[in-house]
């Protein structure tokens, strides 16, 4: 690296603060320029102080002004990310978008980047964002995920200007029923789902749709007040046995269900299917984000729409829905490793729900990166958890500060310590922040680090380790002149620190798709004391260990 671009760095960072630069904070800028020297970094020390020093004596203004003439644009306003592609001929305040969770689920990563996504938009275009709770389903919906869903939603910081629930508008559903049956689009069939099957194969109509208006109707009402039992009599469209599209082949619109609901209780016994409702739900929405690989429903629920006379379809946004790899996303398998305890919980770390990946550090902003970065396309869109985790990392690291923890300590006595008792420790390579951490020659360290010869102890002073033993290490306090190329270790004195336990979650899977019964690992050791007066939820970076988030009792692992 040129020492010109050293020094570009070094004046930029003085500019921001009031003239003074830091060569602590000028590395993380030289390796985003070029992640390669990372393993270059020790050797350029000397050169990148002997800049910071010299900077250092400048004023300000000349500062400023020799680095424009390196860099005419460093103090320009950070350039906007690539954004989203627009959506065409929208128009801004008239438009609106939904969130549709089915409450019989916790979400997930893939559906917080499309909920992401319809917020970004609403919000783009000063639209309505309608949240509507798609809970026609007795057997699988649960007040728990209700909640649980909004709890996500907010947590993504997502917001929205209505919501509403499907079985709220069962009576509406009824009356639509009501007049598609009188007008012959639908009818009441009694075949059972093998002859429908077997029918269907065949392109062929039952003869369940020669009935007439009276007779379904007397069918409808017998399934809506619960005479029929579920399997005896469902309500079908007229739709195209002949059509290329299989879903157009008289769809089933409703049918008997009596399990009682969370929400309705045992009101009703005629449950409307998927294509029925949102074709009728769709309309009061002006555009739809919608999968690509889904679009054969367009069809049927534009059909649907007709036969309801309802002229107005909302606009297909089309984008492929992102398939997540490194993460179980299939809400029956995440249901199942619930249930049987293989997990402990929705929120475990080692799920990619909404809730573990919150719990675990995730940061919105992260997600929301993520969606730019990826854009939206119709081709299969394949995002590895691994690239989140990595725009993860990048944002932590300019916003959490740094503490020390270690693991496995060991006691460091230092014989003859400096009479100086406390050192200023910087919070983080971006801010002025530090913080005072006092000394007396006591120190744990970790235990890997404890080996005979020369090591700082980082932001404090050199230290001759000269004898290890199990517990306890002794060495010599080494003046600062003669140090180069030591290793430098962080450290928690032993006036102040406190115990804590930090979980690190591994891949709940091996690459035989078996589970990994022990990919819940804890990491004992002591970190600072200070730490302990840190909100619950806190992210921070405990150097040379990593970023961890904290929880009421323990601490969770966001990064390596
Ligand atoms: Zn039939």
């Amino acid at each position: 690296m040129k020492s010109e671009t050293i020094r570009k760095h070094v004046l930029k960072n003085a500019v921001l603060h009031d003239g003074k630069s830091q060569a602590d904070a000028i590395i993380p800028k030289l390796l985003g320029e070029d992640p390669k020297l990372k393993s270059k970094i020790k050797s350029l020390m000397p050169e990148i102080e002997k800049i910071v020093k010299d900077v250092n004596k400048m004023k300000l203004e000349a500062q400023k002004k020799e680095l424009l003439k390196l860099d005419k644009h460093a103090l320009d306003k950070k350039e906007e990310r690539n954004d989203l592609p627009p959506i065409k001929d929208i128009k801004e305040g008239e438009c609106s978008f939904r969130l549709p969770p089915g409450p019989e689920k916790q979400l997930h990563v893939g559906h917080a980047l499309t909920y992401l996504l319809n917020n970004y938009y609403a919000k783009r275009y000063k639209g309505k964002l309608i949240l509507r709770f798609e809970d026609t389903n007795p057997e699988t919906c649960r007040q728990e995920f209700v909640d649980g869903n909004k709890e996500d939603l907010k947590a993504l910081g997502i917001t929205w200007d209505k919501e509403y629930f499907l079985s709220d508008n069962m009576s509406e559903y009824y009356k639509l029923c009501d007049k598609m049956m009188k007008n012959g689009d639908v009818y009441s069939c009694n075949c059972n789902s093998e002859k429908m099957q077997e029918d269907r194969k065949k392109r062929k109509r039952c003869k369940c749709a020669d009935k007439t208006v009276t007779e379904n109707l007397r069918d409808w009402n017998k399934m809506k007040y619960g005479t029929y039992k579920e399997g005896e009599c469902v309500i079908r469209l007229k739709g195209d046995m002949k059509n290329k599209n299989s879903v157009m082949w008289d769809p089933v619109m409703f049918r008997v269900n009596k399990t009682k609901h969370y929400r309705q209780g045992s009101k009703y016994s005629a449950w409307p299917m998927y294509d029925f409702t949102v074709a009728f739900e769709d309309a009061k929405i002006t555009h739809v984000l919608r999968d690509a690989n889904w679009t054969q429903r367009v069809e049927l629920q534009d059909y649907i729409r007709e036969k309801l006379s309802i002229k107005k379809h909302p606009v297909n946004v089309l984008y492929s829905r992102y398939q997540i790899e490194g993460g179980v996303t299939q809400g029956r398998v995440i249901r199942e490793l619930v249930n049987t305890g293989v997990v402990t919980g929705y929120d475990d770390l080692r799920l990619a729900t909404v809730k573990a990946l919150l719990r675990r550090g995730i940061l919105p902003e992260a997600m929301m990166e993520l969606l730019k970065e990826v854009g939206i396309t119709k081709s299969k869109t394949t995002i590895a958890l691994e690239k989140l985790y990595t725009i993860n990392r990048r944002l932590l690291d300019k916003r959490v500060n740094h503490y020390f923890f270690v693991e496995e300590p060991v006691l460091l006595v230092v014989n003859n310590p400096p009479v100086e008792l406390s050192f200023n420790v910087p919070m983080n390579p971006y801010t002025d922040k530090t913080r005072t951490i006092k000394t007396n020659g006591l120190f744990y360290i970790n235990k890997s680090d404890a080996k005979k010869g020369l090591i700082r102890l980082k932001h404090a002073y050199n230290v001759e380790i000269k004898k290890v033993e199990d517990k306890t290490i002794t060495g010599e306090y080494v003046k600062e002149a003669s140090i180069k190329n030591v290793p430098i270790i962080q450290w928690v004195p032993e006036k102040e620190f406190l115990e804590i336990k930090i979980i690190e979650a591994l891949p709940l899977f091996n690459k035989k798709e078996e589970v990994q019964k022990d990919s819940l690992i804890t990491h004992k050791g002591y970190a600072e004391k200070t730490v302990d007066f840190l909100p619950i939820g806190t992210q921070v970076q405990f150097e040379r260990f990593a970023f961890c988030r904290k929880e009421a009792d323990q601490w969770v692992l966001t990064h390596k």
